[in-house]
């Protein structure tokens, strides 16, 4: 056996290896030694190695699930090793044969189908990365779902979209040149190398072509190569995890990086979309606006709030839908209490399609279909709107899969097939005579007992069933002679302390009737969940896409709710570049006041507008907690929640797409990659003004903050000309330098605005208003106190302040004069690159070959080649 478990082991060294030995999963080894550790379970010893005690440990096969989720949690992969034949076979082989043991599955983070090791609100992707001559790709599946899709992806973008995607598992291949973790650090320990065989595009073609069975990808949309190889490297990953059982994975969906509005890591971070600050969804937006009530509706809010649209018809097909939602109420109300029992049955379908599914993920689908053919109903006698109404083509036609599960199963079926039990009685004749006889038989047992008694004159004698010894007769050792004496018909089996174990042949016989057709019954189970399993499949497209359709109308008819509850409105989205908001909040901190129930949020428009030409950018200033990052950030998020199709927390909204969305926002210490506060914020920084166009909107809250007065002043001021002759965008700019707001005298496109504050009797009051116009004073001294510093600490401050505050009055001429003599900002946008010089042939053909990869004997083909082409 030892032999076995090394050969086995041996083929799966970067992973745990589970190794089936009856009830239990096995670890030896180091596997043993980490488990345990991890696990906090037992380290045990079993037999010895080259002389040295084995140590072992073990988990139950029924509860393994929960341990599994465990170390993979802690970063372990499992190669989960079953054994392949009854032991029974193997001991006719010889009575020294072992039990034929292979592993059947490799669980990794990506490649999860449980429900009990998933979240049923998040998608769990697994990514793949390829590059080919500098072009890259990323292409990503959810396994539990079948989604599929990929996107060309230069490398400087590969990190705003893992951060959108948050990828449990990125393939990467193990001969990359540069390697594409030192580009995106943050991702590294969760990547998995693959051999560059799993990225080979010839061969990634072919197992495309392949899995769709279709003879040319082109069908799909036109690929590049570095998508070609990055989707094949994904499927070729499934196989070596699925062990050769491929999921239903549809067919690829191509995405385009201008199709959605792009938003960087830091700016999801900081803007706290689907998770917050720190770490959990409670205070995210995501949570904020969640009302669906499905899982695969949770799963597209967030998809839609990671990914806001750029399209703008995209985006009015969706607000139509939530408007028609909102118009009919009653309708929409009724369609929420239907989707309430929509199991998910995305997942049910993938644990069918992988060979994991059970008589519950069939029932998934009855309820699924079937409500969805009951929502049709609902919506037939509404004019409903045209994404609506695209959807409503999906609920409908799965009269014939609903029927066919109706009649075969019972109404709530087990888990597993493993014991039976979930067949209706009625759906097959044979099932139910061997199920007949076998109940019978039981009740043929049961009036055994009285029969029995009656013989023997023990009243108290029980006919009983274990599993070693099957039905028996028992009595107490008082009784035992009296059955003793009837020796011809009872027969002694066991004597244990206080009891006596008799059987009898009618006893036997019967029970070898109710083995027998219990065993049929279980058999014709069985075959019947098979037959099941494969019509489900065979409708696997239509499935899907009822269940996309019900997710859609989960979505619309939760964000229609939101709206109402909320007081939202509708957003227009234009193709112009104005930003116009009225009366804005921020969905988070209004529903933390409503919570906490004292002050109420106070709304606040926000208007940049270019007058035609150039940037749009409002200058913030005020005090510290007047609620300048409250404003900077809901403008943000109201911006993104209309592209995402959803109506938005103001009065009205009128907002000219937004391309890309940066924000930098407060100061937090990124310890782990061994950056401080200011290199952090200088980073964001360089990152927003190299890349924001003027379709950008740009939210930077206290830059310069982190380091010396002058400093931080003179980097603010150079980023804000920067953005206003550069970048070209809209920005809100919020900062606590006053010396800024005379920018806005010298840039057109620089408006002041402020947060305003009442000063009463010596104590500051927050009035959460935003004006146009600048702060005079920064109130630093009075938030101070009310965060209660020592009151002989606040007092000195005031003494200092004054001071400080008549220097500068008796110097008065000083700050201004700085402002003047200033330079106008130089920097110009940068000059058109001088067209490049057309390609020869030769260079072309040089372009695209890589030395390293060439064989002498190539190279000397190439040379030939290359001058032929003088
Ligand atoms: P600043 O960035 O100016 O220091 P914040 O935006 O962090 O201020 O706001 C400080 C606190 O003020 C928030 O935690 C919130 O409770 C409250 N607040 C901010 N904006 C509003 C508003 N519009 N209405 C009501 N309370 C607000």
């Amino acid at each position: 056996m030892m032999a076995q478990y090394l050969e086995i082991k041996d083929r799966h060294r970067d992973a745990l290896l589970f190794y089936r030995m009856g009830d239990f999963y096995e670890m030896f080894f180091d596997d043993a030694v980490a488990a345990a550790e991890a696990l906090d379970i037992a380290l045990t010893k079993r037999g010895k190695h080259a002389g040295d005690d084995i140590p072992m440990c073990g988990v139950p096969v029924h509860s393994s699930e929960t341990y599994l989720l465990n170390l993979i949690r802690k970063g372990f992969r499992v190669a989960v090793c079953e054994q392949l034949e009854d032991p029974a076979e193997a001991k006719k082989r010889g009575s020294k044969s072992v039990v034929r043991r292979d592993v059947v599955r490799l669980v990794t983070p990506g490649t999860l189908t449980e429900d009990s090791l998933l979240d049923a609100r998040r998608h769990n992707f697994l990514a793949a990365y390829a590059e080919i001559r500098g072009d890259g790709a990323l292409a990503w599946v959810d396994i539990s779902t079948g989604a599929f899709h990929v996107l060309p992806c230069p490398r400087v973008q590969l990190g705003p979209e893992l951060a959108r995607l948050g990828p449990s598992e990125i393939v990467i291949c193990e001969a990359q040149e540069a390697d594409p973790a030192g580009f995106v650090p943050e991702f590294r320990d969760r990547m998995t190398e693959l051999s560059r065989a799993s990225f080979d595009s010839s061969s990634a073609r072919r197992r495309l072509t392949g899995l769709f069975g279709v003879s040319s990808l082109d069908a799909f949309g036109a690929f590049t190569l570095p998508e070609v190889s990055a989707m094949g490297a994904i499927v070729d990953y499934l196989d070596i995890t699925q062990k050769g059982k491929l999921p239903l994975v549809r067919p690829p969906v191509r995405e385009s990086l201008r199709g959605t509005m792009q938003i960087d890591a830091a700016t999801r971070r900081n803007l706290e979309i689907s998770q917050s600050l720190s770490g959990g969804r409670e205070g995210s937006l995501l949570t904020a606006m969640d009302r669906t009530v499905t899982a695969a509706g949770g799963r597209l809010l967030e998809r839609r709030l990671s990914s806001p649209s750029r399209d703008v018809e995209v985006i009015r097909d969706r607000l139509d839908a939530v408007s028609f939602a909102i118009d009919n109420r009653r309708t929409a109300e009724r369609l929420r209490e239907e989707l309430r029992k929509v199991p998910d049955m995305e997942r049910a379908l993938s644990r069918l399609g992988l060979e994991r599914g059970g008589p519950r993920d069939l029932a998934a689908i009855r309820s699924g279909l079937t409500q969805a053919e009951t929502l049709a109903e609902t919506l037939s006698a509404e004019p409903v709107s045209t994404l609506i109404r695209q959807n409503m083509g999906f609920l409908t036609g799965h009269a014939e899969l609903i029927d066919l599960l109706d009649a075969a199963l019972i109404a709530e079926p087990p888990l597993l097939s493993r014991d039976g039990g979930f067949i209706a009685p009625g759906f097959d004749g044979d099932l139910d005579e061997c199920r007949t006889l076998r109940d019978e038989g039981r009740g043929v047992i049961a009036s055994l007992q009285q029969k029995y008694a009656e013989m023997t004159g023990v009243t108290s004698l029980k006919v009983k069933h274990n599993n070693v010894l099957g039905y028996f007769i028992e009595t107490t050792a008082t009784h035992a002679e009296k059955m003793r004496a009837l020796s011809d018909t009872f027969i002694h089996r066991q004597t244990t302390a206080n009891q006596v174990r008799f059987t009898t042949l009618e006893l036997s016989e019967l029970e070898t009737k109710i083995h027998n057709a219990g065993g049929r019954a279980l058999e014709i189970e069985k075959r019947l969940f098979e037959t099941l399993r494969v019509a489900v499949l065979d409708r696997a497209p239509a499935i899907n896409d009822a269940s996309k359709a019900l997710a859609e109308l989960d979505l619309t008819t939760a964000l229609a709710d939101l709206a109402v509850s909320e007081n939202w409105n509708r957003p227009e989205v234009d193709q112009g570049r104005e930003f116009l908001v009225t009366g804005g909040r921020h969905p988070v901190v209004e529903r933390a006041l409503r919570k906490q129930g004292g002050e109420k949020f106070v709304a606040n428009s926000c208007a940049l507008s270019d007058g035609g030409d150039g940037a749009a950018i409002w200058l913030l200033t005020g005090p510290n907690m007047a609620g300048k990052s409250t404003f900077l950030r809901q403008n943000a998020l109201i911006a993104l929640i209309a592209q995402a199709g959803s109506y938005v927390p103001a009065e009205s909204a009128r907002i000219g797409i937004v391309s890309q969305l940066f924000s930098r926002v407060g100061a937090s210490d990124d310890l782990a990659r061994g950056r401080s506060t200011f290199m952090v914020e200088m980073v964001e920084t360089a990152a927003i003004l190299n890349q924001a166009d003027d379709r950008a909107l740009v939210i930077l809250d206290e830059i310069g903050r982190g380091t010396a007065t002058y400093d931080g002043l003179s980097i603010a001021w150079a980023t804000l000309e920067h953005l206003h002759d550069v970048n070209r965008c809209r920005a809100l700019f919020a900062t606590h330098y006053h010396e800024m707001t005379a920018l806005s005298d010298k840039l057109v496109g620089v408006e002041n605005a402020t947060v305003s504050v009442k000063e009463w009797e010596g104590e500051v009051i927050f009035l959460h208003e935003v004006v146009k116009g600048k702060a005079d004073r920064s109130y630093g001294v009075q938030v101070a106190r009310l965060a209660g510093l020592p009151p002989a600490v606040v007092k000195r401050a005031r003494t200092v302040l004054d001071a400080l505050e008549k220097g500068q009055a008796d110097n008065a001429a000083r700050p201004k004069a700085i402002i003047d003599d200033l330079p106008l900002f130089a920097a110009q946008p940068p000059a058109p690159a001088p067209a490049a010089p057309k390609e020869s042939a030769v260079e072309k053909k040089l372009a695209g070959v890589s030395p390293d990869e060439l064989s002498p004997r190539e190279a000397l083909q190439l040379l030939y080649d290359l001058k032929a082409l003088i």
